[in-house]
């Protein structure tokens, strides 16, 4: 049975969710504040598949407590809940580290769909399947090695320059959508469709927020990026061996 986290201090939404949430077969745990949430996932027997996270909480909100979760290496799948209205509130959440986020105030199916699709990317990607009958196998299961770096789709991590870099779930999706189509330009829209899911008119500013990020993973000069190359006009392209 897959559990999940909601942290939410107004009860009646929290109790609302833990009850359609339940119905669905899920086990749900409760929290009321940022600071019992990290206390809670500090836990070794922290047993928890996707936290759902609203970003007004007393004390810490759920920006700082993504932060910290993140720094703090630990990457559960992480949906946030934030004001509608506010793109700035979603691009914070994802330069946070959420993988996904809804707007206030939402549709419990819509809720329940995207719980599902982390749940799914997840196991996708921890069991390397989704493949693609044009995708070399290589770059669906195990290590895709480039130019002296390594991604580790399973593990959710980056080696490069001697370091390892864990990724969020989110970024090592775009990351392994980009490198699928490798050659390709890839536009934000369809990134937007294939990796979130999103058909809706999102602010396609979120991927360039990605793309930053994983460019100081990736790049050995982020300002002079060799594998993840703007496309003017379109998005973005991936490339493996640098001319
Ligand atoms: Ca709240």
């Amino acid at each position: 049975m897959n559990r999940i986290l909601v942290v939410e201090d107004e009860k009646h939404l929290a109790e609302g969710l833990r009850y359609n949430l339940e119905a669905e077969g899920y086990e749900v745990r409760v929290v009321e504040t940022g600071e019992a949430a990290l206390a809670l996932l500090a836990a070794p027997d922290a047993a928890c598949d996707v936290v759902v996270l609203d970003v007004m909480l007393p004390g810490k909100d759920g920006f700082e407590v993504i932060s910290e979760l993140r720094r703090a290496g630990q990457f559960i799948p992480t949906l946030m809940l934030t004001a509608r209205g506010h793109p700035d509130d979603i691009l914070h959440g994802f330069a946070s580290g959420a993988d996904d986020y809804l707007t206030k105030p939402f549709d419990l199916s819509i809720l329940i769909a995207r719980i599902r699709g982390l749940l799914r990317r997840r196991e996708w990607l921890l069991a390397g399947l989704e493949s693609k009958p044009d995708t070399p196998p290589e770059r669906d299961t195990g290590a895709f090695k480039f130019d002296g770096k390594s991604f580790d789709y399973g593990k959710l991590e980056l080696h490069a320059r001697g370091q390892v870099f864990p990724l969020t779930l989110m970024e090592a999706n775009v990351l392994r959508y980009l490198i699928q189509h490798e050659g390709k330009p890839v536009s934000r829209k369809s990134m937007l469709e294939n990796v979130w899911g999103l058909h809706e008119d999102t602010d396609t500013r979120a991927i360039d927020n990605f793309i930053v990020r994983l460019r100081r993973y990736v790049e050995d000069d982020p300002t002079k990026p060799r594998h993840l190359l703007t496309v003017r006009g379109v998005g973005y392209r991936f490339q493996s061996a640098p001319a």
